[in-house]
């Protein structure tokens, strides 16, 4: 259920920028969220409806953009993103890296209000 602790706390943070900014109802949340952070987006979806039953949130649209694992190789000097996030190894040299500069993430990217 660690989903739906999320979609919970989505609906907290955007409704406080709702009431900051003294809107009506939020339309749509969008959320970056990285090929490591261990989210089902499927699940996310459906937690995502059940907390915003009967809040500002209420009938707003969870976009969710996937954000890639990249890498930095300490051979080649350069970021690389990971083909699969089960093999850190740089995709160029396949040298093992554990630099991981992304995909990690689990943030709110912005937040559309009506
Ligand atoms: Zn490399």
């Amino acid at each position: 259920m660690h989903e739906l602790s999320l979609a919970t706390h989505l609906v907290e943070l955007a409704g406080q920028t709702a009431s900051r900014e003294r809107a009506q109802r939020v339309l749509t949340v969008k959320l970056r969220v990285g090929l490591l952070a261990d989210v089902s987006v499927e699940a996310l979806q459906f937690a995502y409806e059940v907390a915003t039953a009967d809040t500002l949130l209420a009938g707003s649209r969870l976009e969710v953009e996937e954000v890639p694992v990249t890498v930095f190789c300490e051979q080649c000097q350069t970021e690389a993103v990971l083909p699969s996030i089960q093999n850190f190894r740089c995709p160029e040299c396949n040298m093992p890296t554990e630099n991981v500069l992304s995909g990690r993430e689990l943030e709110i990217a912005w937040i559309e209000l009506e």
